[in-house]
């Protein structure tokens, strides 16, 4: 008798514990950035809804990786590789094997991202459909050949579904795109998506970061967020929803300027990139003359020579990162020459451990515990606990470990 209730309570009970597992497991991965999103604009009261996913979900601060630049974040983020390990060392840099050259935001011949594998490439090779809203590096065939400037790319992964990067598809347009996706029929529906928006990013720029206009941008993000949300509401999807930043941003002056012309004299060097950061190449025959002006640290920065960098940045050991690398604190910036008319606005790309750098985490879904806080871990973390929800084995590379959400995440 115990025994036929027993069987009919487990043929009752069983299908509704196996559905809601595979609703768990197949619960598409969504993974959004809001370039240049900081944490403290949370506390500005404009956020109900990124607010109510974090108090349904689980938050904490990011730490991002050195340089706080965009590029080389967005690509930490996917590959759980520090800059320095994944190729991607900033936003403009040079490799030896290509005198010459500088990589630029524009750049998608897949030589510059090769040396790491981005998630969704390792996803598409196990048969995990994957879609891309923009991010950098998605419009990139992964592990392909450019065989001539401007020509196509030659084999290499791609996203299934992706778009060439383009800043007027505007946000409305891109969380639709999302919505689209997740609306197909179940076997051309991606698993893992992206969606990438820069305009926190641009009036962090213009503005700075505490200037009053930030309030109206940050509320919209924050109506994309309930756009996005809703939409899955009303087709009965229940996402793994990870909403990230790369970096946060300092306010700046014309007044907080550090002239590298006055540092050192500029028929030494080639500046291949400047602001937070510099980038600095001697010119030919000058490598020491350069190192012995720049030696001595200023009251608002200091150089270093590759190999020679700090180790809690994470930095200079990659062949593309530059000989000597100027860092100024936070709120100053290493410039060419004078500024061209006074200014105020905002700027990224200092120490990683620097409060105003600090990056946004918030992440809810089946898989996430609900009201967690995590104390402040590194954005290498992000791709682990990626491949985790997916469940694709650990990275044979990695910088980072998903054990940083063992506390959060649900079984
Ligand atoms: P940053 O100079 O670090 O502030 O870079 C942010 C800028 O990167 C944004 O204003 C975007 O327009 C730009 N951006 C983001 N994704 C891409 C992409 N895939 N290709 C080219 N530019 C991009
Ligand atoms: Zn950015
Ligand atoms: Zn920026």
């Amino acid at each position: 008798m115990l025994r036929h209730i027993l069987l009919i309570l487990s043929l009752l009970i069983l299908p509704s514990a196996v559905q809601a597992r595979a609703a768990k497991e197949d619960a598409p991965v969504i993974l959004v950035s809001f370039d240049g999103f900081h944490p403290s604009y949370l506390k500005r009261g404009v956020t109900p809804n990124l607010s109510r996913l974090a108090q349904q979900g689980v938050t904490g601060p990011m730490r991002p990786s050195f340089p706080s630049k965009t590029f080389p974040n967005h690509w930490t983020l996917v590959t759980g590789l520090v800059p320095d390990h994944s190729g991607l060392v900033g936003n403009r840099f040079e490799d030896p094997r290509r005198p010459g050259v500088i990589f630029t935001m524009a750049d998608d011949d897949p030589f510059w991202w090769n040396e790491s594998e981005p998630i969704w490439a390792a996803a598409e090779k196990a048969g995990i459909r994957t879609a891309t809203m923009f991010w950098p590096g998605s419009n990139v065939a992964w592990g392909g050949t450019l065989p001539a400037p401007r020509a196509m790319a030659e084999g290499g992964v791609r996203p299934q579904d992706w778009l060439q990067f383009n800043q007027a598809i505007s946000n409305r347009q891109r969380v639709n795109t999302v919505l689209d996706w997740l609306r197909r029929p179940a076997q051309i529906r991606p698993r893992l998506i992206t969606l990438y928006f820069d305009l926190i990013d641009t009036a962090g720029h213009d503005f700075g970061p505490d200037d009053a206009r930030m309030a109206g941008v940050i509320a919209d993000a924050d109506l994309l967020v309930g756009e996005l949300v809703t939409g899955f509401r009303e087709l009965g999807i229940t996402p793994n929803l990870i909403v990230v930043s790369d970096h946060g941003m300092a306010a700046t002056s014309s007044e907080r300027v550090i002239r590298l012309d006055q540092l050192a004299d500029p028929a030494l060097y080639r500046v291949v990139e400047a602001g937070p950061y510099a980038a600095l190449e001697p010119t030919p025959g000058n490598a020491e003359r350069l190192w012995s002006a720049l030696a001595v640290a200023g009251a608002h920065h200091r150089c270093w020579r590759r190999g020679e960098v700090p180790e809690r940045l994470r930095y200079g050991t990659n062949p593309r990162t530059p000989s000597i690398l100027c860092l100024a604190d936070p709120g100053w910036l290493l410039e060419a020459g004078p500024p061209k008319a006074a200014y105020s606005g905002g700027a990224h790309g200092y120490d990683p451990a620097a409060p105003e750098m600090a990056a946004l985490f918030i992440a809810s879904g089946p898989a996430f515990a609900k009201g967690k806080q995590l104390p402040a871990f590194d954005n290498v973390d992000i791709a682990p606990l990626l491949r985790s929800l997916l469940k694709l084995p650990a990275a044979t590379r990695s910088d980072g470990t998903a054990a940083t959400f063992n506390g959060v995440i649900r079984q």
